[in-house]
């Protein structure tokens, strides 16, 4: 569902990510792990078409990133900070707009709106103005605005931070089950409890390259049962 090639992304003389390989298949979560600037941000930003490889290739759901972004983000939610740009609407207007995206209008939209307020306990946020919301607030209106139209590859960059431990609780379990529904998940995160418990597979970017793969199981063996033991410590 996702596949990565030799994937590079250079900002002048710095090497944000470097000859990138690894494949995502449906119904697995993939844990992106890795020191602040180890590459997780920019690898995401290149799968959901936000930024351009500078070599390499990757594939979303079968569409070239770089060749069919329009088919890629139809295919795909993308997680990560930053909303500041509709600070005038509230909850409900900003996901109204993204679902005209995906064409969910009128009872689809309705459907597809009543789903996410019930996950996310978000009825009071979609009543509130973006620039009048708390952190946690708007993070969920991110993470609505991303699985809204139920894409089958769902990108996670930092997801919970700023999320109530309700809120935390209820995204942690929606990976999950979204997951065995059959659609591929990354999950990049600091916070190694949360990939302990949803990672099919861990992976650990250090200075753009990937400098470990494995199952989680092997992960947690290297570090006697603990994922901060085995890439922290
Ligand atoms: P963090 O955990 O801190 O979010 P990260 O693993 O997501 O880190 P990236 O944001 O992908 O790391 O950054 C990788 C490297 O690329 C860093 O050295 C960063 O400074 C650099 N970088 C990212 N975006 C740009 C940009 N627009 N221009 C120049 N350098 C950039």
């Amino acid at each position: 569902m996702i596949e990565v090639a030799n994937l590079s992304k250079e900002y002048g003389q710095r090497r944000a990510v470097q000859d990138l390989t690894f494949q995502v298949s449906p119904g697995e979560v993939y844990a992106l792990l890795g020191p602040n600037g180890a590459g997780k941000t920019t690898t995401l930003r290149i799968l959901s078409t936000l930024i351009r490889p500078t070599k390499g290739r990757a594939k979303v759901a079968g569409f070239d990133v770089a060749r069919e972004p329009l088919e890629v983000r139809r295919r795909l939610g993308l997680v990560n900070g930053g909303m500041r740009v509709y600070d005038r609407l509230t909850g409900r207007e900003v996901l109204r707009f993204f679902a005209g995206f995906y064409g969910l209008e009128g009872q689809a939209f309705q459907e597809a709106l009543d789903w996410v307020a019930d996950l996310l306990e978000m009825e009071e946020t979609l009543e509130r103005r973006v620039l009048e919301m708390s952190t946690g607030m708007r993070q969920k209106v991110v993470i609505a605005r991303a699985i809204l139209h139920r894409p089958p590859v769902l990108l996670l960059d930092e997801a919970t931070a700023g999320l109530d431990v309700f809120a935390r609780r209820a995204l942690l379990n929606f990976v999950k089950a979204y997951r065995q529904l059959g659609n591929a998940i990354i999950y990049s995160t600091h916070v190694m409890s949360e990939a302990e418990e949803v990672a099919d597979r861990v992976s650990f970017l250090h200075q753009g390259r990937l400098v470990y793969e494995g199952s989680k199981e092997e992960a947690l063996a290297l570090g006697e049962g603990s994922l901060e033991e085995a890439f922290v410590r």
